[in-house]
């Protein structure tokens, strides 16, 4: 299995202060971790992880998360990132898969006492203990022979790495052709592309004028959209992810990226291309804005 692993710094260029676009940021309830957050997440974990033997771990709550305990006397081979899913590669040719689902934290445990929303550790023989607070609990931790993903579907099916070689824009078109779901649908669908969720997919589909409810795209569409997705993950990776609510990184940090935000969260305010209102409507259950000028189906 060929498991995508981006390189280089996440620096802190875009770093700054608030935009006016920030004024919006009440109206989101929920922004799930999406590839830019996890990517960030997993480049701050591998030095941490990387060599280390996990000698205990905890689990509580569900038990979606107690598996974390199978990684016991294990030795860490490296991280790796598919999708939305982080997979520590284990010295007995096995993985442990996290999902950080829609509020998980990874992070070094902090002194004080221990947090009631912590739902998994492990502690490393360097004396570091890493946990995973997740405080709505839609996360998911599993330890599988490694490469074997059959009991996490949506791994299992995951479509291609969108910042890595295998996904050209003609692929893009005909996956989106060949199903009748709307476009939006299948960008979230993680099947078509992996690691799209609805930030992005509402900003690439901004970006590529594409309506988000159409049912198939042109070439060109195609090339746009493909485009598009590619520029606003790697731009987000760039900003350390978006950060509306739940997000941080490994350090505590949030994410700059939410200054950066051109469509998502902004209905009713005027679009930044051709000034008509962008308007919301929910599909798939998740509120979706376009621009009804640009995004003309
Ligand atoms: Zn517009």
């Amino acid at each position: 299995m060929q498991l995508f692993s981006l390189s280089g710094n996440n620096g802190n260029k875009f770093g700054g202060a608030p935009g006016p676009r920030m004024r919006n940021r009440r109206r989101y309830r929920v922004a799930v971790p999406e590839l830019p957050e996890v990517e960030t997440v997993r480049r701050q974990l591998a030095p941490i992880l990387t060599g280390r033997q996990i000698v205990d771990a905890g689990a509580h709550g569900s038990a979606k998360f107690a598996s974390a305990t199978d990684a016991v006397g294990s030795g860490i081979v490296g991280i790796d990132r598919r999708g939305k899913y982080l997979l520590t590669e284990l010295d007995d040719r096995r993985q442990l898969i996290v999902h950080l689902g829609m509020t998980g934290v990874l992070r070094p445990r902090p002194d004080g006492p221990v947090d009631p929303y912590v739902r998994a550790w492990w502690a490393l023989d360097d004396g570091i203990t890493i946990e995973l607070k997740d405080v709505r609990r839609f996360g998911r931790i599993a330890v599988v022979p490694s490469g074997d993903h059959r009991s996490l579907a949506t791994l299992h099916h995951l479509g291609p790495e969108p910042l890595g070689p295998g996904f050209p824009a003609e692929g893009l078109r005909l996956a989106v052709n060949r199903s009748s779901a709307v476009v939006k649908s299948q960008l979230l669908g993680q099947r078509v592309v992996a690691g799209v969720g609805n930030i992005y997919a509402d900003e690439a589909l901004w970006m590529a004028k594409v309506n988000p409810a159409a049912r198939s795209i042109t070439k060109p569409r195609a090339v746009a959209l493909h485009a598009a997705v590619r520029h606003v993950l790697a731009a987000a990776l760039d900003n350390g992810g978006t950060t509306l609510r739940d997000y941080r990184d490994v350090t505590g940090d949030e994410g700059r990226n939410q200054f950066h935000l051109s469509c998502y969260g902004r209905a009713g305010l005027p679009c930044l291309r051709c000034g008509t209102p962008l308007r919301r409507r929910v599909i798939d259950a998740r509120g979706t804005t376009w621009c009804p000028t640009c995004q003309r189906r």
